[in-house]
C-alpha cells in the first residue's frame, strides 16, 4: 500500500534520491535493516507541504508550519532503531509530538499500537487525516500537553519524545510497562538523547548522544 503511494510521488521523488538517503542512513551508523526498510517505504514528501516535497528524501529536518520541524530522517531512524533493539515487547508505544505525523507512520509499521499526543490542534488534525489517508488504523489521537503523559495508568513497551524537555518529565518513566523503554532529548542549550531503561521498579538512565529538536512546551494551542 505505501509502495504505490511511493511510486505515485516518483516524479518528485525518484527512487534514486530514495536509495541516496538509505546509503545517507547507512554510512551515518543506522544497521537495522528492518527500519531502513519501514524508512524506505514511507513516503516523506506526503508529510511535509507540496512545495517541500522535492527535499523530502535529503537527511534535515524540514518546517511543518507553527515553527515547528519534520526531524532529520536520521534521527528518526537512530531513536526507532533504539527502540525495536531495546524493548522487549512491540505491543504498545507513546510518542510525544506528532507533529507532521511521520514518526507515527514509521512506529505505527513496528508496533501493534502508537498513541500520540500533540499539544497544537491544527498539526494534530493535518497529521491525522494524513494518517488515515495512508490507511494506518492502529494509531489512537490525543491533543493534549505530553508532559503528564497519555493518562495517569498508561503502560507502553516504548515512550518516545519528539520534543526537547528542559528536564525528563516526571510521569513518564512510571508509564513505561517493567521493560519498557524510553528515549527522549533532555536539555536547553544543550541536548541529550536520553535513554531510560525499566526492570521493574528500577530505572537505569544513559545518554545516546547529543541532540538538536524543538522544546517540548507547555499547554495547548487551539
Ligand atoms: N515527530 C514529529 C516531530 C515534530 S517536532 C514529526 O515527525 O513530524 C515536535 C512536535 O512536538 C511539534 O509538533 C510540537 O508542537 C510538539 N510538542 C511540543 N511540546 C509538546 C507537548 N508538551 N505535548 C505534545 N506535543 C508537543
Amino acid at each position: 500500500m505505501l509502495d504505490d503511494l511511493v511510486r505515485e510521488g516518483v516524479g518528485m521523488t525518484s527512487r534514486r534520491t530514495r536509495e541516496r538517503l538509505l546509503e545517507r542512513l547507512r554510512e551515518r551508523g543506522i544497521k537495522n535493516e528492518v527500519v531502513l526498510k519501514v524508512m524506505a517505504s514511507t513516503p516523506r514528501h506526503l508529510f511535509v507541504d507540496e512545495a517541500l516535497a522535492h527535499r523530502a528524501y535529503e537527511d534535515t529536518a524540514l518546517p511543518i508550519g507553527f515553527k515547528q520541524t519534520l526531524s532529520q530522517p536520521y534521527t528518526v531512524a537512530r531513536m526507532t532503531e533504539i527502540l525495536l533493539e531495546q524493548c522487549a515487547r512491540r505491543d504498545s508505544v507513546f510518542e510525544i509530538g506528532t507533529g507532521s505525523g511521520y514518526q507515527t507512520a514509521v512506529l505505527a509499521q513496528l508496533f501493534k499500537r502508537v498513541y500520540t499526543v500533540e499539544r497544537i490542534a491544527p498539526l494534530q488534525q493535518k497529521a491525522s487525516a494524513r494518517l488515515a489517508s495512508l490507511n494506518f488504523t492502529n494509531i489512537h489521537y490525543r491533543h493534549a500537553d505530553g508532559h503528564d503523559g497519555w493518562s495517569n495508568s498508561g503502560c507502553f513497551d516504548a515512550i518516545i519524545g519528539t520534543a526537547a524537555a528542559a528536564d525528563l518529565p516526571a510521569q513518564l518513566p512510571s508509564q513505561l510497562a517493567l521493560k519498557g523503554v524510553l528515549i527522549m532529548p533532555v536539555g536547553d542549550d544543550t541536548q541529550n538523547l536520553t535513554l531510560i531503561r525499566r526492570d521493574g521498579e528500577a530505572f537505569a538512565s544513559s545518554v545516546v548522544e547529543s541532540a538538536n529538536f524543538v522544546p517540548l512546551l507547555k499547554g495547548t494551542i487551539s
